[in-house]
């Protein structure tokens, strides 16, 4: 690096340690005091186990929530949704039999139902707002959402979410009226989230689990931008949201039938970042680890876990190429999200009027639905959920330091009063900056503050994670705005 970067480029960023850099300019003609080999070194931490404190507890509740997770009751939500002839935004409001009124009643009441059995574990709400003068949503129409929520016992605000969609839609967008069974796309995602919401209802966990009936997708995002709204407004500490949209399709129109792996989409770089943090990422990474990158990786790492015939194919890419999903208007207020979904699309069963043309069949009918896999994605969300609410707080102000020095430090914040109950301490991770994913770590203790000696700054990527008591962990933060997951009491840096 040179000086005239140094002036242009490091100076005035955030998040940096400035007198760090300036100390290793001054340093930089010194060599390195304690330098060994680095192979030599790097064994040692590199080959650190993965339960080196970690205790089973956290871990026999994961495997045994996967078990829990039922296809057939997943089967049956898809068929009652589908029952509803058509759940499209425009569609009819009084019918208790037809149309997306009937669908979002009975969403609330089968959480009302869950919440029930668990002595009113859940509080279930809608979350509307009326949409008008828009493409697809012309006239005011109200677009109403689902939100139930299980408060954590440490944690309350701090919030990891499951998504689907109530709405469907068929070939014409304006469509309200005609069948629009909508069975994949995405009575599958919404009977996921219900299911979810039955399986880890039966447990307590520190933080707080969150489950969405989404409405408007199909119109423009619309139940998303409102919840994401709200969210702000109340302060909800959301640190992720799983959305899922289509997950029970395992033949694509590309002639392969798979049902052994699933994509996951995030976002590179924040939505929301700004151009001093865009600079600041400029000079220090961060372009591949957006706190949905890394939720992403969590998710591809409880899959390898916890999922047994089920591999995750991290797409680096918001959505698919061009096309929309409801965790976008959560990126778009800065909170973290992914999308879930089948990794083997059928066009002729998304958005088609039913119908047979030249012998071929158009809709997205329940036939098309392999419950089997929609439930496997299920409890893909359900381990990732409770893995995040079991683990203490997501590390917060994680920041970086180490230029022209032998060895890398990262310094992170703790949390206080009872969200650091259920803490043992941290992870330091890194990777190369070619890999995908995490693959080196070690468990540090419960301090603020670690120096990996002789692991240079400038080879790798790193990042630290929270350890609970129990054994769960958080996703791995990378230092900065660009990995931030927020702090511990909100959402919003
Ligand atoms: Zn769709």
């Amino acid at each position: 690096m040179s000086n005239n970067l140094l002036k242009t480029g490091l100076f005035g960023l955030t998040g940096l340690a400035l007198s760090a850099c300036t100390q290793a300019l001054a340093q930089r003609a010194t060599p390195a005091p304690n330098a060994v080999p680095i192979v030599a070194q790097q064994a040692g931490p590199a080959a650190a186990s993965l339960r080196d404190h970690a205790q089973e507890t956290d871990i026999a509740l994961l495997h045994k929530l996967v078990t829990e997770t039922s296809a057939d009751r997943i089967e049956a939500d898809i068929r009652k949704l589908v029952s509803f002839g058509t759940r499209h935004t425009l569609s009819e409001t009084e019918s208790d039999t037809r149309g997306i009124g009937a669908a979002r009643r009975w969403i609330h009441t089968e959480f009302e139902r869950i919440s029930a059995e668990c002595g009113g574990c859940l509080e279930v709400i809608y979350v509307s707002d009326t949409i008008s003068g828009e493409t697809r949503i012309p006239d005011p129409v109200e677009v109403v959402s689902v939100v139930a929520i299980q408060r954590g016992t440490l944690d309350p605000n701090r919030m990891i979410v499951m998504s689907g969609d109530i709405d469907s839609r068929v070939t014409d967008p304006l469509d309200g009226t005609s069948d629009s069974p909508g069975a994949n796309d995405n009575a599958s995602g919404m009977a996921g989230a219900i299911e979810a919401a039955r399986v880890l209802s039966k447990y307590k966990f520190p933080g707080t689990i969150v489950y969405m009936g989404l409405s408007g997708e199909e119109q423009g995002l619309f139940g998303g931008q409102i919840v994401a709204k709200h969210a702000i407004e109340e302060g909800w500490n959301i640190k992720g949201v799983i959305n899922n949209d289509m997950i029970g399709n395992i033949s694509g129109i590309n002639g392969i039938t798979n049902n052994t792996t699933a994509r996951v989409f995030s976002e590179g770089t924040r939505d929301v970042e700004t151009p001093e943090e865009a600079r600041a990422r400029r000079f220090t990474g961060g372009e591949v680890d957006s706190p949905s990158r890394n939720l992403a990786r969590y998710i591809d790492r409880m899959a390898d876990r916890y999922i047994p015939n089920l591999d995750v194919m991290m797409v680096y890419r918001l959505d698919r190429f061009g096309r929309g999903g409801h965790h976008r208007p959560f990126n778009a207020v800065g909170i973290p999200g992914v999308r879930i979904m089948e990794t083997n699309e059928h066009y002729d069963r998304q958005h088609q009027d039913l119908r047979t043309e030249d012998g071929r069949v158009y809709g997205d009918t329940i036939d098309g639905v392999d419950f089997d896999y929609a439930a496997k994605l299920t409890a893909l969300n359900i381990v990732s959920m409770a893995g995040i609410a079991l683990a203490p707080p997501i590390p917060a102000d994680v920041t970086i330091e180490g230029a022209v020095q032998p060895s890398t430090t990262l310094k992170w914040s703790r949390p206080t009063g009872t969200k650091a109950e259920n803490l043992a301490g941290y992870r330091v991770h890194w990777r190369l900056t070619t890999d995908a994913q995490w693959s080196h770590s070690k468990f540090v203790g419960n301090v603020s503050e670690y120096t990996l000696e002789n692991i240079v700054i400038d080879n790798y990527f790193f990042g630290v994670s929270s350890v609970a008591k129990d054994g769960a962990e958080s996703p791995v933060v990378f230092p900065g705005a660009a990995g931030s997951y927020g702090g511990y009491e909100t959402s919003q840096e």
